[in-house]
């Protein structure tokens, strides 16, 4: 026990899902109820979502979380013969994630899924996060290698595999990254060599895949991304296998070993409790999903689910640091207020009553609440473009999803390590020990920002890909969207206060894409030196539209007579990111609109 852990009941971090708040979002700031009668939403109302949501913070309250810790200490072990235990207690969890429906709880009820629309899962995926990040990514890589199959399977493949990936029985992973290649997928080596009987021998190296071995289920689903033999060079000859740890056999039960072994696993800096594999492909049989040559578009269905599951890590990590840097802030005593002892009776005032305390506890929760809603719209809006009857709307929210992707990864995890280590601040020397536990949230958030496409790379997909994607089709709906609010909102006195900045911060993104219009083209450079910036002054833009929407919904709760502690606190808290926050945009648009000259200006031997 530390020093000074007579000041607190325990120095163990807990966590609260924090339930209500994401159902005021969906019901109240986004108009749940508006969907009552499309296809798809009308089997889960609102009643339903709270109720699932409710249970679900539960089991990862109770079963969940309690095992962070442990995970991060004991970590993953893999035995002599390859096999990969998971810490204590993480076996069982997973048995009652399963027996409970969780895994698929968005899943295809044809396959044994729950059938609720998938931002039921990606609401649930945050408080997944915050409980147990390692943990979760088991679930979570599943989930998406059953999205790819159903998208891209053929009927065998899908009959086979999918109902017990669905549940949870089986685990799925994915199968990228090789030794020299990473972002580069056009150097993928790993061969594909038909066999004549619709089966490919699969031989090469995989490394760093997540949940590649693992204790937790019998059998291991790997999608795996191969060049068949004889197949273009670069992305465009490069197809998608899945392939069995163990080949089921005639009655769809566990069969033969595949020739797929785990040469080791990876000691790294967070996440401990998932196993980092290094997986040896030595003619393992694999089947092809999707068309030869075109794995890449298959499991790009697998890789933007991923990336929006590790946006919700980022923000998992974000709201679970900062409950318990908030946590101490009410209970450690040092100083004096500057304005004079707060409670002279005491020894010293609380942390709180510290201006630079409240600073740093505030740049967290203006970005947690707002990060929040845009995970409700984002994650709605994958529905909307899956479910909605209307094939323009569907287009709109396709639109809106392509583009808002890279940004909600790039930014949330960016924001999701820097609120880590500033909760680690709250708590001083007692955030740098481990037995606090938000060195570990630190450690744990940084990977978010490397893997599922760096940062940097999701900033170029945006800047390069999603911006001129349809003459700009989407980030003109984007502007769109918000000058329209700031317009139908223009005479409402209350709320005018709190739209200045996002104004503002529109116009810095419309100059920073005119800007990358008239520089980007003339010289790639300054695309890509623009690129990082950019994706930020968007986050930041859409995270101040999310504030506005908030606001307005707690106006107009307030106007009808509700008022409580926790609406009042959204103002300050909204007022608080408009006047520190939101403002970071202008620097966003000064740095990018420097544009690559000086960037590039050294010669390779200058560094
Ligand atoms: C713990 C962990 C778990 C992982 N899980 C999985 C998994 O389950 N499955 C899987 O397939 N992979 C997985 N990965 C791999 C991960 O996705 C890659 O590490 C990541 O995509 C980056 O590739 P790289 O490490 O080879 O870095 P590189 O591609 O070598 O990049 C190095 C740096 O250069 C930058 N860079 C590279 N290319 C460009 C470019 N064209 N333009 C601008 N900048 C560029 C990058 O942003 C980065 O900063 C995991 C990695 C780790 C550490």
């Amino acid at each position: 026990m530390a020093r000074f852990c007579f000041l607190l009941e325990t120095t163990m971090p807990t966590y609260k899902a924090p339930v209500s708040d994401t159902v005021f979002l969906l019901s109240d700031v986004f108009g749940y109820a508006r969907y009552a009668n499309a296809p798809g939403f009308s089997e889960a109302p609102l009643d339903v979502v709270e109720a699932v949501l409710s249970e679900g913070a539960k089991f990862v309250e109770q079963v969940v979380q309690p095992l962070n810790r442990i995970g991060d200490i004991e970590g993953c072990k893999r035995g002599d013969d390859g096999a990969v235990t998971t810490p204590k207690g993480f076996k069982e969890a997973y048995k009652r994630l399963v027996e409970g429906g969780w895994v698929g709880l968005s899943g295809d009820p044809a396959y044994g899924g729950q059938g609720l629309p998938s931002f039921v899962g990606a609401l649930f995926g945050e408080y997944e996060c915050s409980a147990n990040i390692a943990f979760s990514m088991y679930p979570g890589l599943t989930r998406g290698a059953v999205a790819a199959l159903a998208a891209h399977g053929g009927d065998e493949l899908k009959a086979r595999y999918l109902s017990k990936m669905t549940t949870g029985e089986w685990s799925g992973t994915m199968n990228l990254t090789e030794p020299h290649c990473g972002t580069d997928l056009g150097l993928i080596k790993t061969k594909a060599v038909p066999q004549g009987d619709g089966s490919y021998a699969i031989t090469g190296q995989k490394i760093f895949i997540s949940a590649g071995e693992h204790d937790l289920t019998d059998n291991i689903i790997h999608l795996v991304l191969a060049r068949i033999e004889g197949a273009p060079a670069g992305v465009k000859g490069i197809s998608l296998f899945l392939v069995p740890k163990f080949l089921p056999d005639a009655d769809g039960g566990i069969g033969e070993r595949n020739a797929v072994a785990c040469g080791s696993i990876e000691h790294k800096m967070g996440i401990h409790g998932n196993s980092t594999a290094v997986l040896n492909y030595d003619g393992a049989k694999g089947w092809l999903v999707g068309e030869a040559h075109r794995g890449l578009p298959a499991m790009f269905v697998m890789m933007n689910g991923a990336r929006l599951g590790v946006a919700v890590q980022g923000l998992g990590l974000s709201e679970v640091a900062y409950q318990n840097a908030a946590a101490y802030a009410k209970e450690r005593r040092q100083g004096r207020s500057l304005k004079g002892a707060a409670e002279p009776d005491k020894s010293a005032d609380l942390l709180l009553v510290h201006p630079d305390v409240r600073r740093m506890l505030l740049e967290i929760r203006a970005f947690n609440e707002a990060a929040r809603a845009l995970l409700v719209w984002i994650a709605v809006t994958q529905d909307e473009a899956r479910l909605l009857p209307d094939a323009k709307m569907r287009a709109a929210a396709e639109d809106r999803l392509g583009l808002v992707t890279p940004v909600l990864k790039g930014v949330f995890t960016d924001y999701g390590f820097a609120n880590a280590v500033k909760a680690q601040q709250v708590l001083g020397g007692h955030g740098y020990i481990a037995e606090w536990g938000m060195e570990q949230f630190v450690r744990d958030a940084r990977i978010a920002m490397i893997y599922e496409g760096t940062n940097g790379v999701q900033a170029l997909d945006l800047v390069g890909r999603k911006l001129p994607k349809d003459g700009g089709r989407a980030i003109m709906a984007f502007f769109g969207e918000i000058s329209g609010f700031l317009a139908a909102n223009k005479d409402d006195a209350a709320l005018a206060p709190y739209l200045g900045a996002l104004k503002a911060s529109l116009g810095h993104l419309q100059q920073a894409t005119l800007w990358l219009q008239a520089n980007g083209l003339k010289d790639p450079d300054n695309a890509g030196a623009a690129s990082y910036d950019y994706m930020h002054l968007m986050g930041l833009t859409a995270l101040g539209y999310m504030w506005a929407r908030i606001v307005k919904t707690v106006l107009a709760k307030q106007t009808a007579g509700e008022s409580t502690p926790d609406l009042d606190a959204k103002l300050v808290v909204a007022k608080f990111f408009n006047e520190r926050m939101l403002p970071e945009t202008s620097a966003h648009l000064a740095r990018l609109s420097a544009g690559a000259q000086t960037l590039m200006a050294l010669p390779a031997e200058a560094f």
